[in-house]
């Protein structure tokens, strides 16, 4: 088997992720609430690759799976928090996937309580709050990570984990479209290519099959389009009464601010979204090329990274664009192109 751990200087954390994993036998696998395609995708790559060892390992998430994903293996080895007792399952280590620090894993952190603390994730605003932790900005995934740790385990890789790992990356690229794709991310695709992953077909299952209230859903959200700064930032708009009249769940916002942060000349785009919390609003940042989102949402109490960032901010719609605009509007940066 080729061994890409081999080829390159190991990264820093792999080794005691590893020498955790291997000493211990039980394990609760923590993402973070509403969970995108690299945590689903590394969680069930995880969770198959420590089950096959023999060990006992449990995925589990606050907020459900989107249905989307419905189609990965390894789904048997998932629960949601509400569903489990932290009394019920003692596991000795919580392996923490995709979360900038431990409160994204929501109610999720009621199994980690007292337990080894892994961290495993590739955002720069990561805290490093693990007793171990494998945090590698430079990752395009989580995914990317897991593979590491997979791979150094001596575990074969077959089509199932392949298979979640490729969703994992293949998402946080945005199909291999945003900048933190590198030759490396390609090499790593081609490698889970050949392991089996069809990857015609899970990007027609992931990209190209739409629900019609998600559809319907995007026609009032873009009927919101606003521009700001001469068309350097774009911003679109969700109430919790366009999803009653749409029919439409959270996860199918997901891509949606991809057509803002299409539109020519727009450095900045914004999607402002009510929180089914109330008095909430969930902010997504996306930059083309010269604004540190991640600095901008983390300055708000959210993370991320540079070109893709969120933050659950307090207030109404309203109060909560007044107040990014003006946090934006204080960047020096809007002279410079
Ligand atoms: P999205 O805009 O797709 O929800 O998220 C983009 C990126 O920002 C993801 O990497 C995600 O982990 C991060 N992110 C989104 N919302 C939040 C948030 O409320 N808090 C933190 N810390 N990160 C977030
Ligand atoms: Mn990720």
């Amino acid at each position: 088997m080729a061994n890409k751990a081999e080829a390159v200087s190991l990264r820093k954390g792999l080794s005691e992720v590893v020498e955790v994993i291997l000493d211990h036998d039980s394990f609760v696998l923590l993402e973070h609430q509403k969970p995108d395609g690299d945590c689903v995708g590394s969680g069930l790559a995880l969770v198959q690759a420590l089950r096959s060892l023999g060990k006992q390992a449990l995925l589990v998430s606050d907020d459900p799976h989107p249905a989307v994903y419905d189609f990965l293996p390894g789904r048997r080895f998932h629960t949601r928090a509400g569903y489990l007792k932290p009394e019920d399952f003692h596991p000795q280590v919580a392996i923490f996937l995709d979360c900038t620090d431990p409160e994204r894993a929501g109610r999720g952190l009621e199994f980690a309580a007292g337990k080894v603390w892994v961290n495993i994730d590739h955002h720069v605003s990561n805290r490093s709050f693990g007793a171990v932790n494998l945090v590698d900005p430079t990752a395009a995934a989580t995914g990317e990570l897991v593979y590491d740790v997979i791979n150094e385990l001596g575990i074969p890789i077959d089509k199932d984990i392949a298979t979640c790992l490729y969703v994992a990356i293949l998402t946080d690229t945005g199909g291999f479209r945003y900048q933190n794709t590198t030759k490396e991310t390609h090499l790593l695709a081609a490698e889970l290519l050949e392991r089996g992953v069809n990857g015609s077909e899970i990007f027609d299952c992931v990209f190209e099959t739409r629900t019609v209230s998600s559809i319907m859903l995007l026609s009032k959200v873009l009927s919101t389009l606003k521009l700001y700064r001469g068309g350097k930032i774009a911003s679109v708009t969700l109430t919790q009464e366009m999803m009653r009249a749409s029919g439409a769940s959270s996860e199918e916002t997901e891509g949606i601010i991809g057509y803002p942060r299409s539109i020519a000349g727009v450095e900045v785009s914004l999607f402002f979204k009510e929180s089914d919390e109330p008095g909430k609003v969930h902010v997504s940042f996306r930059s083309r090329s010269l604004v540190d989102v991640a600095a901008v949402a983390q300055s708000l109490g959210g993370g991320g990274h540079p070109r893709a960032a969120g933050a659950l901010i307090d207030g109404t719609i309203e109060e909560v664009t007044e107040k990014v605009m003006s946090y934006l509007d204080k960047l020096d940066v809007w002279t410079d192109f």
